[in-house]
């Protein structure tokens, strides 16, 4: 039966889905739809994806995405460097800088703690937080990770790292539904997620 599956087919369809969030099924239809483009589109998307991973990288100092070394939320002096808001994806931090509620720095910690896909506080750059907090005159952190089981996790594993450095740590305020994602969430509902957050 598996023979006559294609073998570059196969292979697509199992790299996609070792991606997180997508399993057997999500990987076919991705693979299947992009089959089914015509080819020039499709081959454009491709050349789109290259030249994303040709020019997209973590800024140096917050882990944002970006095209220059330090992105422009670092690079900009009008921002308060008193204080950095801990999220978990860039689009996350594009999310609260699209309210305009927030003028301080981020860090991208790049996922959660979880268990179950064996990811440890290793995998994620939480140890440059500490280092950030250390090194420049931090007044405020505030864990902006998302309202799920796993990220009230991470929210938690990171303040016991920052409890004892003489920081104020707030945890973003939630009228979000738990399990809801911050990248989704409206921009009014994440205003005022950001107006209440709450010090430890
Ligand atoms: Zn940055």
């Amino acid at each position: 039966m598996d023979k006559i599956i294609p073998e570059t087919l196969k292979k697509v369809v199992e790299e996609i889905s070792n991606l997180p969030g997508y399993g057997e099924k999500s990987a076919q239809r991705l693979a299947v739809n992009v089959l089914s483009m015509p080819r020039g589109e499709a081959l454009n998307l491709i050349k789109i994806f290259m030249e994303m991973l040709e020019k997209v990288h973590p800024c140096k100092e917050c882990g944002i995405y970006t095209e220059e070394e330090i992105c422009p939320v670092c690079s900009d002096e009008e921002r308060d460097r008193s204080s950095i808001c801990v999220v978990e994806e860039s689009f996350d931090a594009f999310a609260i800088e699209r309210t305009r509620k927030y003028r301080g720095l981020y860090h991208v910690i790049g996922g959660r703690l979880s268990p179950l896909e064996e990811i440890t506080a290793e995998d994620l750059n939480i140890e440059s937080l500490i280092r950030r907090v250390e090194k420049y005159p931090v007044k405020e952190v505030i864990l902006a990770t998302n309202p799920t089981v796993e990220g009230e996790a991470t929210a938690s594993y990171i303040y016991n790292l920052l409890k004892n450095k003489g920081i104020t740590i707030s945890r973003i305020a939630y009228g979000l539904p738990f399990g809801a994602v911050l990248e989704n969430a409206d921009d009014f509902t994440l205003s005022k997620a950001l107006e209440h957050k709450t010090p430890i």
